[in-house]
């Protein structure tokens, strides 16, 4: 459920009609709902409460801004990030040091370093290459990182193939065959206090199936890890869990997750992390367009619009399906390739789409947007980065500034010996 609802014939975020937002701000602009946040917050952490303490770290990649963070920080969240920026992002939300994990195969030196300096929660290494060096980053400083270590549990998630994680050839975690010998070994380097293992499968899982298969392959390693004497007091399920984008996408809801992590992990006797990140982001968001010009196409017309492949990715690398609706529907309907204005035909968002009827100048929303929206944009075709609104209750307010092409501009230098 989410706030974003028809009132009055024009299309509202919370109690703000959206054109006096593309008024205030122009477009094309995110606009998220913090009561909407906030619901999917608590959905998610009541649908944990069987669980003994479970610790709740929101994927920061699926949005990082600020102002998003510390709505989940004023709601009890933790941090999964997977680079220093984000590690920034999250200290600058609030979040408390020990409420973050760092997960990432590459993590680079500096950011191992930065970790310890703050002293964070957790470290989810994915190499005994990385586990070596962080150790001897930490005995160095006479410091034992908290860490856990990820394994692949060689399952198909049934996603997509790029954000599938946990299949044998994916570059995330350590074989699972081989966790026993690699947890004993890091069990013994100073510098490493290892607490546990963790494992994300992939993302927009729309089965509990393939996460349940790999929990309870965890389950397994657990329990032959204690009895080669090794201790085990955490398990980092990692994320992954849909969320409805498409009429008719119905995929497990949060309580059917919970319940199912509860009989499986009922005997381990662990402290169990999450890292949710489009289920509580992806309905909390939209981005509002608004539409250039309608091109007369030789099936359908291309409605061309002012939000692109550069704001919102996901059509453009996923095939993802966004739906697509008029702010002030009159009821009457088309059937329309709705495109944006860069130069690549992959900047399409949709063919042959049956949508509210728009002309030129109307305004028009892509759903489910919060997530992997716009921390994915770029600048491409000099297009500048997208902003970003924030709605609560009958205010908003800006979140993220448009950066203009001129800005980025800016930032580019002409060599002397080239003028
Ligand atoms: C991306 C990611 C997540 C979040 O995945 P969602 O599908 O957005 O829930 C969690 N953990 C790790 C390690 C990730 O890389």
């Amino acid at each position: 459920m989410d706030h974003f609802s028809i009132r009055d014939g024009i299309l509202h975020a919370e109690d703000v009609p959206l054109p006096a937002i593309a008024e205030a701000v122009g477009t094309p602009v995110y606009v998220y709902s913090r009561a909407t946040i906030e619901r999917h917050a608590r959905v998610f952490r009541d649908a944990l409460s069987e669980l003994d303490a479970p610790h709740i770290a929101f994927a920061v990649k699926a949005n990082p801004n600020l102002a998003f963070l510390k709505v989940l920080q004023r709601e009890g969240y933790g941090a999964d990030v997977v680079s220093g920026g984000e590690l920034s992002r999250a200290l600058a939300a609030g979040m408390a040091p020990r409420d973050i994990v760092f997960s990432g195969v590459g993590k680079t030196r500096a950011e191992l370093e930065y970790g310890l300096d703050e002293d964070i929660g957790q470290f989810n290494l994915e190499s005994t290459e990385e586990a070596v060096e962080l150790a001897g980053i930490a005995a160095g400083r006479g410091m034992a990182a908290p860490c856990a270590l990820r394994v692949n549990p060689d399952v198909d998630a049934g996603t997509h193939d790029k954000i599938s994680t946990g299949k044998a050839d994916n570059k995330f975690g350590v074989p699972i065959g081989n966790a026993p010998e690699i947890y004993a070994r890091l069990a013994t380097l100073p510098g490493l206090a290892m607490r546990g293992v963790a494992v994300h499968i992939g993302s927009q899982l729309s089965s509990l199936e393939p996460l349940e298969t790999a929990f309870g392959k965890v389950g397994m390693l657990v329990a032959e890890l204690r009895k080669a004497g090794l201790t085990v007091s955490h398990v980092d399920l990692g994320g992954g869990l849909g969320v409805p984008y498409k009429p008719g996408d119905n995929p497990p809801s949060p309580a059917e997750y919970g319940a199912m992590v509860h009989r499986v992990t009922r005997d381990w006797d662990v402290t169990l992390t999450f890292e949710p990140g489009r289920v509580i982001a992806g309905n909390a968001g939209i981005l509002l367009t608004r539409v250039i010009r309608v091109k007369s196409g030789l099936r359908h017309p291309f409605l061309v619009v002012d939000a692109a492949m550069n704001d919102l990715a996901r059509p453009a690398m996923y095939g993802a399906w966004h739906t697509f609706e008029g702010v002030a529907p009159t009821g009457d309907r088309m059937i329309a390739n709705i495109v944006g204005p860069i130069c690549e035909t992959g900047d399409t968002f949709a063919m042959a789409r049956e949508c509210d009827d728009l002309e030129a100048g109307e305004l028009a929303v892509f759903r489910t947007a919060g997530a992997y929206g716009a921390t994915m944009a770029s600048s491409y075709n000099s297009r500048g980065f997208v902003a970003e609104v924030m709605v609560d209750g009958n205010r908003f307010a800006t979140v993220a500034d448009r950066i203009g092409a001129s800005d980025i501009m800016d930032a580019e230098r002409v060599p002397e010996w080239l003028a």
